[in-house]
């Protein structure tokens, strides 16, 4: 059986699901790449596309296999004329190259198996400092760092769990009764978890939030997974929420929190979201690798005296985010709470477009500090077991408004709508274009929709306590 660069990394995260993956794939969940897979594969092939123009006489996509199917693709060879090969191999990353020395190792052990003579090998990826300014230098562009230390170094290492990955695919059968993962948080669960895990309830101990550490361990050394076997004692406050929640059968509230938050909202009230797309090369001078660039925003504004105006914008091709700076600057007064979900994000952008537009720097960090975070209600102020143990907008309105949904929308998602943005932007003006305007719109007005929805419901849960 072949084993690829890809199998290999896959065996290093996790045996089981390798294996599974490899021996009953119809039981294994996969699917085909989305639009958005297809995206990151697009942006993959750009950096690609950018590192040739800086490896002159090199040989690209170089193969090497050995008789037991160890089998690498090389990005880029150069060769010596004492028959030595340089391996060069390119990541779309501004992150640390070391990331990926395992992956180097194993072009290294498979080149060798192959019968080639390494002498060097280098990562080659993007500089995160590089601001695009007219026509890309990819020599400004990209970064190509010697790892050839690094990776001789792990390399005997790699070789030893090459033949254990090896001797893994050639087994028939393997324990199948649990896997590791029971001792991490559910954020580090594969799908293959319930397959090798049938045995664990739902909700269960993983349904408590940042649930990891020694806590986990001991619960699972019991045998406890059953949130009804847990003590409110043996967990911190916040999964304490949910625990309750889930022991009472009934949501928790903590009207003194949610009384307090309520005090905090001053009038009038601006809900408000952003969408984003990023390029792993810059497509828009002064801006840098991965750099979020917000091309829509949605407004609700709710006034004291229960008025309910809606504002947004939608880019209509690639630009720098000044329109629509200054169209959020048209509508978004001097007073009153800006209100977001999950605040970080959004405020982030204001950051970056403050450094970008010192201009606007008054108006998007004064937008910053008027911030508050309205999922902060349902972490601490209203928690319900069938939120499942998330605080995402996605889990918390179905349950707290069921009349509102995404379902039926054609964008439904944060990644939807980056993927139509995409589109919309590319296509001739018609029926089609102005359908997907509509569908683009329609999402991002739902998510202040559903926040002013959910601050509604806030307060009503405050009124039923005084
Ligand atoms: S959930 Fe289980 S199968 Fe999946 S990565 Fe974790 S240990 Fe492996």
């Amino acid at each position: 059986m072949r084993l690829t660069k890809s199998d290999f990394l896959h065996y290093l995260a996790c045996d089981k699901s390798f294996w599974l993956s490899r021996h009953k794939p119809a039981l294994y969940p996969s699917s085909a790449p989305d639009a958005y897979g297809q995206f990151l594969a697009k942006q993959g092939d750009e950096v690609e596309t950018m590192a040739k123009r800086v490896l002159d006489g090199c040989d690209f996509q170089q193969v090497f296999e050995d008789s037991h199917g160890v089998y690498a693709r090389a990005d880029a060879v150069r060769r010596h004329g004492d028959e030595s090969i340089d391996i060069y191999e390119v990541k779309s990353t501004t992150q640390s190259i070391r990331d990926h020395i395992n992956d180097f190792a194993f072009q290294v052990v498979a080149a060798r198996r192959s019968g080639e003579k390494v002498n060097r090998i280098f990562g080659v990826h993007l500089k995160k400092e590089f601001v695009r300014d007219g026509d890309i230098d990819p020599k400004q562009l990209i970064k190509i760092t010697d790892m050839t230390d690094d990776v001789f170094a792990v390399v005997p290492e790699i070789e030893t769990l090459i033949e254990s990955a090896l001797a893994l695919l050639a087994q028939d059968r393997i324990d199948e009764a649990g896997c590791d993962c029971r001792y991490l948080s559910r954020s580090n669960h594969c799908a293959t978890f319930d397959y090798f895990n049938p045995d664990i309830p739902d909700p269960s101990v993983y349904t408590l939030p940042r649930m990891n550490g020694k806590r986990l361990a001991g619960f699972v050394d019991d045998g406890r997974y059953d949130l009804a076997d847990i003590g409110l004692d043996e967990v911190t406050d916040s999964q304490g929420r949910v625990l309750e929640a889930a022991h009472n059968r009934e949501p928790v509230v903590d009207h003194r929190f949610l009384a307090e938050f309520l005090n905090t909202c001053a009038y009038p009230l601006y809900f408000l979201d952003y969408e984003t797309i990023s390029y792993a090369i810059p497509k828009l001078d002064r801006t840098t690798p991965y750099q979020q660039i917000p091309f829509q925003y949605s407004l609700h504004v709710v006034h004291s005296d229960g008025r309910t105006d809606h504002f947004e914008y939608l880019a209509e091709c690639l630009e720098l985010p000044q329109n629509l700076i200054a169209h959020m600057m048209r509508h978004i007064g001097p007073q009153g709470s800006v209100i977001s979900w999950n605040k970080s994000f959004e405020m982030s952008r204001n950051k970056e477009m403050a450094l970008m537009y010192p201009e606007f720097a008054d108006f998007l960090l004064g937008v910053n500090a008027r911030m508050v975070d309205l999922m902060d209600v349902f972490a601490k102020g209203y928690v319900d077991i069938a939120f499942n143990g998330s605080t995402s907008i996605k889990k918390v309105l179905p349950v707290m408004a069921p009349d509102l949904s995404y379902d039926d929308l054609a964008v439904g998602n944060g990644t939807d709508a980056m993927m139509g943005w995409q589109t919309f932007i590319a296509m001739e003006d018609g029926t089609w274009r102005d359908t997907l305007c509509d569908d683009l719109l329609k999402y991002c007005k739902l998510d202040t929709c559903a926040m002013v929805r959910l601050l509604e419901e806030a307060q009503k849960i405050n009124a039923l306590a005084n």
